[in-house]
């Protein structure tokens, strides 16, 4: 009995010893697991360091891009005043333009005025010389020389041409009835 019993003790212990060793596997299985989880993670972390990095790299580019958009916009708003400076420096020169044109008509017209008025005074002259060579005529034959186309002076009775504007002889004013 004794010795079956120290059997029994024997197998109890051996078996007792493959439950440990069995645990021992167990966990170390379980240790290698872990460690490989944090290696993921460690690949994780690392990874996501990379793509905060990145992010902050575009953040910074982003930035960047928007100093520059705001000084192309502030050329352009210089530029657009230049062009309206110039828009209202072409206006003015219009204007100056349209100014001398006006001017220059005026003056035309002024000068066709002098024109006809100089030809109105050609034929008043040639009506006055006409008159003067009849009267000439006449101081030398010692007769009137009229024809129809002749009427008194009202104011001194010289007769003068009746298309005269004025006497030859007293400067009356015929035009003025
Ligand atoms: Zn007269």
């Amino acid at each position: 009995m004794a010795n079956s019993d120290n059997l029994s003790i024997l197998e109890q212990v051996q078996g007792y010893i493959q439950t440990l060793k069995k645990r021992e596997e167990e966990l170390k299985k379980y240790e290698s697991s872990l460690n490989q989880k944090t290696e993921e993670l460690n690949k994780k972390e690392k990874s996501l360091n990379d793509l905060t990095e990145s992010l902050n790299r575009r953040q910074r580019e982003l930035i960047s891009k928007e100093d520059e958009i705001d000084k192309i916009k502030r050329e352009i708003d210089t530029k657009i005043k230049d062009i309206d400076l110039k828009e209202r420096e072409i206006q003015a020169s219009l204007k100056k333009a349209n100014e001398l044109v006006d001017e220059n008509n005026k003056l035309k017209t002024q000068l066709q005025d002098k024109i006809s008025k100089i030809e109105n005074d050609q034929k008043n002259i040639d009506i006055l010389i006409r008159d003067l060579k009849d009267h000439i005529k006449s101081l030398i034959e010692g007769k009137e020389v009229t024809h129809e186309e002749m009427i008194p002076c009202p104011n001194c009775g010289t007769m003068i041409s009746k298309d005269a504007l004025i006497c030859y002889n007293c400067g009356f004013d015929l035009t003025a009835k």
